[in-house]
């Protein structure tokens, strides 16, 4: 008896097949493609969503029980492989009755009727919460990371190793774009006398007040301010000439010096002060950023020498 409905071997075995998929984690599912309605969904569906079995009806149920971050891109990304009759998957943020949400991946097969028409989707909803979110700690954890060798940890701006990698972009950038490329280097001054007067702890505070002070001078989006070495500190400014670098030194001395941290042991003020130097260029490929860096360190050395408490920009 072909195609018997009463087929006792075939009930028996779909049967066994309804046990099986109502029992599995994952959710079955099946959509008529002409009526976009749900011929079937497992009975599970409840208790991971709380909606009701029998409120799956429409597509319009499962696409708007859907995150609206996730739907439009899901819901068009669905359709389209459907209709080119590739199988496929998604992940999104699946709506629960109680109002949360809940990560999904739904793996669908596309069932094609004989004559290449799509006839029905089929398809499993898996629960990737938990997969989710060991991801999304995972991704914390490396944003955390990158941020933590990027940065000086007594201060908490950029540090060296940050300095380098954007130093270099800049240089290579400036001599593509020839535009000036400034750099001001500046070290405090009689630093090693202010922690024999007020020790380390005291000195580490002033460190990450001065940093502070600097980090309030920058105004451009790609200047950069850097703890360089020890107590010296350095501004990357992009496209900046000569004039607005010497503005900015003198903007850093006068900021400096209206934080008034007091220094009894400095021979040049009863303050905290800086040495600056300062030096631009318009690079082309003969210049070497390591000599021009040993320029400004010069001029640094050339404002130490008369007398400290300046910037030298030449
Ligand atoms: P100059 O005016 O010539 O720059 O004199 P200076 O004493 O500042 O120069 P020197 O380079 O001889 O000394 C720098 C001092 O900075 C030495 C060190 O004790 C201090 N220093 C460097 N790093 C730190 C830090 O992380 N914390 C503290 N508290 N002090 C630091
Ligand atoms: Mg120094
Ligand atoms: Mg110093």
């Amino acid at each position: 008896m072909p195609n018997n409905p009463f087929d006792e071997e075939k009930l028996a075995s779909s049967m066994v097949y309804k046990m099986l998929l109502e029992s599995t984690l994952a959710i079955p599912w099946c959509i008529d493609w002409d009526t976009k309605t749900f011929s079937y969904i497992g009975p599970q569906i409840e208790k991971l969503l709380g909606w009701k079995q029998n409120s799956w009806k429409t597509v319009e149920d499962w696409a708007t029980r859907m995150h609206e971050d996730d739907r439009e891109y899901v819901v068009n990304f669905c359709v389209s492989q459907s209709m080119a009759g590739i199988d496929h998957e998604a992940d999104y943020r699946a709506l629960k009755e109680d109002g949360s949400y809940t990560w999904i991946r739904d793996v669908v097969h596309v069932v094609r009727k004989a004559n290449g028409d799509v006839d029905c989707l089929v398809g499993f909803m898996f629960d990737i919460s938990e997969r989710k979110k060991q991801e999304e700690q995972l991704q914390k954890m490396q944003r955390q990371l990158e941020e933590y060798s990027y940065k000086d940890g007594l201060t908490g701006i950029a540090n060296r190793r940050l300095f380098d990698d954007i130093y270099q972009r800049e240089w290579l950038n400036a001599i593509r774009v020839q535009k000036p490329l400034s750099l001001i280097l500046m070290d405090l001054d009689y630093f090693k006398q202010y922690n024999d007067c007020n020790g380390h702890v005291i000195g580490d505070a002033c460190l990450r007040q001065i940093a502070r002070s600097l980090e309030s001078c920058g105004s451009r989006p790609r200047d950069l301010v850097a703890r360089y070495g020890g107590e010296e500190f350095i501004w990357i400014l992009p496209e900046t000439n000569e004039a607005s670098a010497a503005l900015m030194a003198q903007k850093i001395m006068d900021t400096v010096k209206m934080a008034r941290l007091p220094h009894k042991a400095s021979a040049v003020s009863d303050l905290v002060t800086l040495s600056i130097g300062v030096k631009t260029i318009i690079p082309t490929e003969r210049d070497n950023r390591m000599q021009f860096l040993d320029e400004v360190d010069k001029n640094l050395y050339q404002a130490k020498k008369q007398g400290r408490n300046r910037y030298i920009a030449a």
